[in-house]
């Protein structure tokens, strides 16, 4: 998968990467709003997922593996702090 990533940031460069990710999340954005809707299928939401998630490797391949881990852990327990508290009302997640 490495080798993937580093061919594709070789190919077309850093910037593209980042276009690229906001394009398919964008396009993932509207899967959703139509499948809620009932204008597509399952599939094309879970097409768009696919799509998102090969952008999400890329980016976390070259923002660094270990500091994306660090911050999902983080991130994690502070959802698990909120479970955890029944009187606590839902937090909008923090952005940083
Ligand atoms: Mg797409």
């Amino acid at each position: 998968m490495e080798q993937l990533y580093q061919a594709t940031l070789e190919k077309w460069g850093e910037e593209a990467q980042y276009d690229q990710a906001v394009e398919e999340c964008a396009e993932l954005i509207a899967a959703l709003k139509h499948f809620r809707r009932g204008k597509v299928d399952q599939q094309a939401v879970i097409d768009e997922l696919a799509d998102v998630t090969l952008m999400l490797g890329q980016l976390t391949w070259m923002f660094g593996a270990d500091a994306v881990e660090k911050s999902v852990q983080k991130k994690l327990e502070k959802l698990s702090r909120l479970l955890e508290s029944p009187d606590q009302q839902q937090e909008e997640p923090e952005d940083g």
